[in-house]
């Protein structure tokens, strides 16, 4: 077995991060296998070496150990790269030049009909961009690239992966993920994104990959996403790990922690005095 925690490094851990981190360590451990670190560094405008250092720091205190050195995604734009010319040579990937506010505009407007959907990105995007026919030529750079979802799943077949947790409505086992969601919730996602040459979504489904993670432990509110990554794997022949979705860490009021929280920041509970025993005893472990 092979797990992962992949923080990025723009702000402090919290209680939440490290139930992710101690649930994928300890599950590695027990069946003999390992727990790798990867730093999610490609937003380069907010990513900070103190944050890095402060979460290793963090992980280190809570008993926490890795193998160094730790994969980190700003040193693998080759990769990201090769991975998105292979899918714009598949004719999947278009360029696409509106902002967030034509978007907003043209899936409300009154000739769309249904009311504007949000997927797992915001709002699934209304097409506008999108060709009639792939793009011919070379893959542009320092533009976003979407998916073309309707051709990407002409060409994968049934999709589907294996739940060890559950989702936020339950939802465990195997999950069929049904190509018309994928095109009506999810819809034509961006893959790459100028200031970062890549996306969440292409570098964690490539990264997981290249670490071999057996079984990705990540909170609820990534299980939507599954679906884009799932996909990608299909699309880029990689495999599909297993997935353990868990419960979110809430704070007082039930509301979701953030990394702006910072009130529920390790290191403030650090500065408390409160041992690693005790974090693990705050979030049920
Ligand atoms: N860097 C992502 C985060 O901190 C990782 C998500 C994942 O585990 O896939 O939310």
């Amino acid at each position: 077995m092979r797990t992962r925690f992949a923080p990025s490094p723009t702000g402090p851990l919290h209680l939440g991060h490290a139930f992710s981190a101690l649930i994928a360590h300890d599950l590695a451990q027990q069946a003999g296998g390992t727990f790798l670190l990867r730093i999610e560094d490609i937003d380069r405008s907010r990513a900070r070496p103190q944050w890095e250092a402060q979460i290793c720091d963090d992980l280190h205190w809570l008993g926490l150990t890795w193998p160094e050195p730790v994969m980190r995604q700003s040193d693998r734009l080759p990769a990201y790269h090769a991975a998105l010319q292979r899918l714009w040579d598949m004719g999947l990937l278009y360029p696409c030049h509106c902002t967030r506010r034509d978007i907003a505009e043209a899936a409300s407007a009154p000739q769309e009909g249904a009311a504007p959907v949000a997927g797992p990105d915001g709002l699934v995007y209304p097409g506008t961009c999108r060709p009639d026919t792939p793009p011919r030529g070379a893959m542009p750079e320092g533009v976003t690239l979407r998916l073309d979802m309707a051709r990407a799943l002409a060409q994968t077949r049934r999709l589907a992966f294996v739940e060890c947790g559950a989702g936020p409505k339950g939802e465990t086992g195997l999950i069929a993920l049904p190509p018309e969601d994928l095109l009506h919730k999810v819809g034509d996602v961006v893959l790459s994104r100028p200031a970062m040459a890549t996306s969440y979504h292409l570098s964690v489904v490539i990264d997981d990959a290249a670490q071999e993670i057996t079984e990705v432990i990540r909170g609820q509110d990534l299980f939507e996403a599954t679906a884009i990554h799932v996909l990608l794997q299909a699309l880029l022949d990689l495999p599909t790990p297993l997935y353990r979705h868990h419960r979110l860490i809430r704070d007082a009021h039930g509301k979701r922690l953030a990394k702006r929280d910072d009130a529920r920041a390790l290191s403030l509970y650090r500065a408390q005095g409160i041992t690693p025993a005790g974090i693990r005893e705050l979030v049920g472990l």
